[in-house]
């Protein structure tokens, strides 16, 4: 302790003041190619100064400029976004690479998918000859604004620097950069922040999501592709040019460490290939050793974050790494003033104030600003992009590797899925297919009736060969997850995992998926496009269509969000509510249901602090709370999903009690997993469902009837604790088994259905999409 407080008081001094300013990365000295325009000639101001930032239009000018000016980058527009902003990419190579292009994409796409190699000689011109493709990727979460401005400053550095490093990396890297995967939210928080500059509310959220439909779920999005923004980048870079590397640029808390880098904690999704583990350990721990030797302290490794889900890592299923980097926030563009005793005392993997392996050189505290976080995040890509050619020939012969290995087929794997055709092919298969389908699976069809066990399937039915070179994202979306059981010490509370546990597609959407063990003998055919299907639900048009009302939080929820774009996409109508239209009363006259997505009762109680300026401060208050009282009273019906069922039960003092209120960690635990549902298909909120269907669980209620003349119980969970898991991890489902999931209590001349989980979570969960469409049309009218 004394040596490390030592070391602090030593670095302090020098640490906080001039070496980072003077990094080329942020304030490049004049090159010779001074023709190439610099942010500050377009944006007005240094990029990283403190209380500054760039609406998309102003950042989409710079790139824009630099394009036109330099011969060594090309500007792209891959199409718009949610709310029509452009979504670009500049490509970044020597301008011989760029001439050529198509040729080097050719190479690599050879390369992704070996079966397309013709004997050695082909093998060998394209190792010899390929490019390192790598990707950057920055801003998908708006609020971690160092990533607005350090694709701007790499940009620059690689157009302008003459130094032989840069050379290196023009000449053997293919270099693809997007500078915002989330253009909207780039322009709602540079208008939030410059509203309330000056003011209480300065450096604080905006009152809105940053993504229109998914806000910080934008980044849960990569297998599931429900949003344009991810299905643009999937579509005309990932599978168009297959990186090796992706690096994607982030920022966390204030109080841990300065910047984190890979490895990853455990535990690592099986599927993914042991030698792009290997690439992701290699790669993150040389970024941190060339960081480190340039003077900066507080980077992490192996800590925080893990690499289960699929929902963020596109790439560890299609032969890529994935180079995450976290870099420590300030509050936005304010600085902030972090002293060495308030850092954070432990962090995931490491201690912010104590050396350790994974955590060499502690930061000593201080000021941290804006410019700081470009500075790591630009020179941490700097240093990636010198690895990707310094170890050109590496990263190539390993990626082929990978596909390899993909083709031939992992022993112990399945041979493939067998997915029968539906009667009429539902929205959720054609949904499933769909998402293979743009993750570049090969789907086919049998020619002939298959036998697996004792079930046969007849011919024509879908299947999935797990000898491909995407095999892995098939495989993962389709299997159960087995989550380890990690405890933070033997016999100890769980070790809570970053994200959920599951994504078993088939159970989400309704669809069956059989493994075959042995290879089937049987012809099949060419691979075939995913069926078609419109998504929609009777009883939502016409004059008897329900009234909706969708509360909006300003407290911004992202399940209220994907409700939203549930709504849009299956053209549910409705009206969104935000506090004052609450509180003001006559909900009935307005509405026959009214739905209050996932949020915890404080905040839909409380809403945002008194920092913030009317009409964003204060949350549904005691007035909003006698209006919906007074709304259900009247007749209406209210949807409570998740953890807003625990408001209206402790709101309206409803006759149940939720079991699983106050349970610790080690009582209770299921961190995103999939449950078996039990259904009364007599009741009307589950018409049209099967008697076994499926809940997405995750932090929610669970209920004990307390009154039953006035509780109806429409769905449970199975009474045998052992059948309780489908997919994910669950401690102690005992807690749950036999408990309700999903109720209707009658209030007044209305009604409120409570859900204890999530009906149409992350627009995946479509096989119960019909509990939540049923629950809005119960008022009769
Ligand atoms: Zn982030």
């Amino acid at each position: 302790m004394s040596l490390l407080a030592a070391g602090i008081v030593a670095a302090a001094p020098a640490g906080a003041q001039q070496p980072r300013r003077a990094r080329p990365s942020v304030a490049p000295p004049p090159a010779p190619a001074t023709r190439i325009p610099t942010p500050r000639s377009v944006l007005g101001f240094e990029p990283g100064e403190d209380r500054r930032l760039a609406d998309w239009p102003t950042l989409l000018r710079y790139y824009q400029a630099l394009a036109a000016a330099s011969d060594r980058v090309d500007y792209r527009e891959l199409g718009h976004s949610t709310l029509g902003a452009p979504l670009v990419a500049l490509v970044i190579s020597s301008p011989r690479n760029l001439r050529r292009l198509d040729r080097y994409r050719q190479l690599n796409a050879k390369l992704a998918d070996p079966r397309t190699l013709q004997g050695t000689r082909d093998t060998q011109e394209a190792l010899r000859d390929g490019k390192t493709v790598v990707l950057i990727t920055s801003g998908v979460h708006s609020n971690e604004v160092g990533g607005h401005f350090t694709p701007a400053v790499l940009a620059y550095r690689l157009a302008s620097d003459t130094s032989a490093a840069t050379r290196a990396i023009l000449d053997d890297v293919v270099l693809w950069l997007v500078p915002s995967l989330n253009p909207d939210g780039v322009t709602i928080v540079a208008r939030w922040y410059n509203r309330t500059l000056g003011t209480a509310a300065e450096g604080s959220d905006p009152p809105e999501l940053y993504h229109h439909y998914v806000g910080h779920d934008d980044n849960r999005d990569w297998y599931a592709f429900t949003q344009v923004e991810t299905q643009l980048v999937v579509d005309s870079l990932h599978n168009v040019w297959h990186p090796q590397i992706v690096h994607d640029i982030h920022q966390q808390e204030s109080d841990g460490s300065r910047l984190f880098l890979p490895p990853y904690l455990d535990p690592i999704e099986p599927n993914v290939d042991p030698l792009l583990v290997d690439g992701v350990n290699a790669l993150g721990t040389a970024m941190a050793w060339q960081l480190a030797g340039e003077g900066k302290t507080g980077i992490a490794i192996n800590a925080v974050y893990d690499a289960w889900t699929p929902a963020r890592a596109y790439q560890h299923y299609h032969g890529g790494v994935r180079i995450l980097s976290e870099a420590a926030s300030a509050n936005l563009a304010s600085p902030v003033e972090i002293p060495f005793d308030q850092l954070a005392t432990r962090a995931r993997g490491f201690d912010p104030r104590q050396r350790s392996w994974n955590f060499t050189n502690p930061w000593p505290g201080g000021r941290w600003t804006l410019r700081d976080i470009v500075s790591y995040q630009a020179d941490g890509a700097y240093a990636l992009l010198e690895n990707a050619a310094r170890y050109r020939s590496h990263w190539l012969a390993n990626f082929l590797t990978v596909e390899w290995r993909a083709v031939r087929g992992w022993k112990g794997w399945p041979y493939a899925y067998v997915i029968p055709r539906q009667h009429q092919d539902t929205i959720g298969l054609a949904t499933l297919l769909g998402i293979l389908h743009r993750g570049q699976v090969e789907v086919r069809t049998t020619l002939h009736p298959v036998a697996i066990g004792s079930q046969r399937f007849p011919a024509g039915s879908y299947i999935v060969v797990l000898r491909q070179p995407y095999a892995a994202f098939a495989k993962t979306l389709l299997e159960p997850q087995h989550y380890p059981d990690l405890r933070l010490y033997p016999g100890g509370p769980p070790l809570p995992p970053y994200d959920v546990t599951a994504n078993t597609l088939p159970l989400l959407m309704g669809v069956t998926a059989v493994p075959a063990r042995d290879s089937l003998r049987i012809g099949l055919s060419a691979p075939v496009e995913p069926p078609a299907a419109t998504p929609g639900y009777p009883g939502f048009s016409g004059p008897d269509a329900p009234h909706v009302g969708l509360y909006r939080s300003y407290e911004a929820s992202m399940d209220e969000g994907w409700t939203r774009w549930v709504f849009d996409t299956w053209k549910v109508p409705y009206v969104s509510v935000v506090d004052s239209v609450v509180r003001a009363g006559k909900l009935r006259d307005r509405f026959d249901v009214i739905v209050l997505p996932d949020q915890a009762p404080q905040e839909l109680l409380e809403g945002l602090s008194r920092r913030y300026p009317p009409p964003y401060a204060g949350g549904l208050g005691a007035e909003g709370v006698k209006a919906v009282r007074q709304f259900v009273s009247d007749g209406g019906t209210l949807v409570a999903l998740n953890d807003a069922s625990r408001f209206a039960v402790q709101q309206l003092l409803l006759p149940v009690r939720n079991v699983l209120e106050g349970a610790a960690d080690d009582e209770f635990y299921a961190p995103g997993s999939i449950f078996r549902l039990e259904l009364d298909t007599d009741d009307p909120v589950a018409r049209g469902m099967p008697s076994q269907s499926v809940a997405w669980y995750e932090s929610g209620p669970a209920f004990e009837v307390l009154d039953s003349s006035a509780v109806r119980v429409i769905g449970r969970y199975p009474a045998d604790p052992e059948r309780v898991l489908l997919s994910g991890w669950v401690l102690h489902p005992e807690r749950v088994a036999g408990r309700a999931a999903l109720v209707e209590v009658k209030f007044g001349a209305g009604r409120v259905v409570l859900f204890g989980f999530r009906p149409q979570y992350r627009g995946q969960s479509i096989a119960t999409y019909p509990l939540l469409f049923n629950s809005l049309q119960l008022t009769p009218r």
